[in-house]
């Protein structure tokens, strides 16, 4: 008892915590305090820094290159941003927002939301802003990283939260450079630039372009839609909460544990459950409503045949819009489906040889989605680079973790489930995991944990073999599909994504 009293009082004096239940007692040989390092202080960052502190770590730097958290919130201010997941399905399990003004929120709440949990939980003091990490090499159980402002530190465990949708995708179109209005890319929207009253044109039809559709239309001159492909479109209802029913989600909290749950798991049985089993009678319900929207709301036949895709509904991530096709049949609204041929000094010719002349353009051209932590160098086991493990794509068990990348964890990394679920509830089922695996580098069961090559190879095997069955592979071209055609996604239903999640398995990892 003297030598239990003793240790008990060493660990006080230490200042760490007493084991996590995961890991039995009787194989507890030590305790060590983690230094953690966070790349990231977006959705997933935040939530990182704050499941790290509730595991009793308390040594951890939040790195991000902006000046402000929230990732792909703060990036996007583009006119109509929203999500399209409805927003008390996104939104952190342990911060449930009863001040959401909607069913499907604007951006510009969900970056309140993420700046006030960030505040409410403590991942203020953890975060250095303005500090672009540029390069983490591992050595012998420590990763060294280097900032853009040329600090270092050396942490135990790194974990990466860079984002997935995060590189803007320029287009390759001749002339480019030659245009004398106004062009940005809609994830660097110039708030400086007029819009009103003036000629705006959009390239791309993906859910970014459709919201910035609906939200210009009314304030410009005339507006130019210029379609390459047609998508499919989903109506959404998206309902204003009164006041008393948000009093009701503030002073009842189990009505709005009863909203979420219900939409959590209306969400999965309805879509993410249906892109991918392309046979499913539900994604035949999704086509149906879909169509259904199309010929409701565009009468015009002509009109109609262009705006219909060729393709099967939800292949392409589903665009989701209350107002898409009333705003694209406004007077001063234009369909372009002829392809462009180049951007010239006054605006867009397209192939049938006519000038649009343009004040504004705008490239709603997506996101290279392949990128995840690059441009940071990153260095592990035998000198190893991230870009030469991933010189065939960027690949790892189970989104998490990379061979050879010891004590290194991602959040939605690669090939996981992006589009197809609400990313926040992903993140938060991974850092429940990762936080396991943390554990035992806490507990000193474990120096080093990576995902052996072996799992992560038949992981791959099974994944990409299961993706044959899903949505995305039906025909059509997509950010899903990697540079092989395969999708670079999660293709199982979210129950099993939870199961799989809910604990490691150690066969899977050196450790
Ligand atoms: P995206 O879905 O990748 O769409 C890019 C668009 O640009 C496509 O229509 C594409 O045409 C077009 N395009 C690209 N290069 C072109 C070129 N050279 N010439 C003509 N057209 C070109 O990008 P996004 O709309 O930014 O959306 C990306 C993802 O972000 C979404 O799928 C979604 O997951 C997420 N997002 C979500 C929300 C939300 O509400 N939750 C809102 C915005 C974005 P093709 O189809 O022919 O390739």
């Amino acid at each position: 008892s003297t030598r239990a009293s003793r240790s008990a009082s060493c660990w006080s004096a230490l200042n760490v915590r007493p084991m996590a239940d995961a890991v039995p007692d009787s194989r507890l040989v030590g305790d060590r305090s983690l230094r953690v390092g966070v790349i990231g202080a977006g959705m997933a960052g935040i939530l990182a820094v704050i499941k790290l502190r509730e595991a009793g770590i308390t040594d951890i730097v939040c790195f991000e290159k902006a000046d402000r958290v929230g990732g792909t919130w703060r990036e996007n201010t583009y006119p109509g941003i929203g999500c399209d997941v409805p927003s008390h399905v996104y939104s952190y399990s342990f911060a449930p927002n009863p001040d959401f003004t909607r069913m499907f929120s604007p951006g510009h709440e969900i970056q309140a939301y993420l700046e006030r949990v960030a505040v409410d939980h403590g991942v203020v003091p953890h975060l250095r802003l303005g500090d672009e990490v540029v390069s983490a090499i591992y050595d012998r159980g420590v990763w060294h990283l280097e900032t853009a402002r040329g600090h270092r530190a050396d942490f135990d465990v790194v974990i990466a939260a860079s984002g997935v949708l995060h590189h803007p995708r320029m287009p390759e179109i001749d002339g480019v450079d030659e245009f004398e209005g106004a062009m940005f890319h809609s994830a660097r929207w110039d708030q400086d630039v007029p819009i009103d009253g003036r000629r705006v044109g959009v390239i791309g039809t993906g859910s970014t372009a459709v919201q910035i559709t609906g939200a210009l239309v009314d304030r410009v001159e005339h507006f130019s839609l210029f379609q390459r492909t047609p998508q499919w479109i989903m109506p959404m209802d998206n309902k204003l909460f009164s006041d008393d029913q948000r009093a009701t989600f503030r002073n009842e909290p189990h009505r709005l544990r009863e909203l979420r749950d219900f939409l959590e798991s209306a969400f999965a049985e309805n879509f993410a459950d249906a892109v991918v089993d392309a046979k499913s009678e539900r994604l035949e319900q999704i086509e149906d409503t879909c169509r259904a929207n199309l010929y409701q709301h565009v009468t015009d036949p002509e009109l109609r045949r262009r705006l219909e895709p060729d393709y099967r509904a939800a292949c392409k991530r589903l665009v989701v819009s209350a107002d898409f096709y009333d705003a694209i049949q406004k007077p001063n609204a234009e369909l372009v489906t002829a392809a462009i041929s180049r951007i010239e000094r006054r605006g867009i010719r397209t192939d049938t040889g006519r000038l649009h002349e343009l004040d504004v353009i705008v490239l709603a051209t997506g996101f290279e989605v392949d990128r995840f932590m690059r441009p940071t160098v990153i260095t592990g086991l035998d000198g190893r680079t991230l870009e030469e493990a991933w010189a065939d794509g960027p690949t790892a068990y189970l989104s998490v973790s990379i061979p050879e990348f010891p004590n290194l964890f991602m959040l939605n990394g690669p090939n996981g489930p992006v589009g197809n679920f609400s990313l926040i509830q992903v993140a938060e089922l991974q850092m429940d995991y990762i936080l396991q695996l943390v554990r035992r580098l806490q507990a000193g069961l474990s120096t080093e944990i990576h995902a052996t090559e072996a799992a992560m190879r038949e992981h791959e095997a099974r994944r990409i073999e299961a993706a044959q069955a899903t949505v995305w592979v039906t025909g059509c071209n997509s950010w899903y599909l990697d540079a092989r055609g395969v999708p670079a996604a999660w293709p199982w239903p979210f129950r099993r994504f939870r199961e799989v999640m809910a604990e490691p398995d150690l066969d899977a990892y050196h450790h």
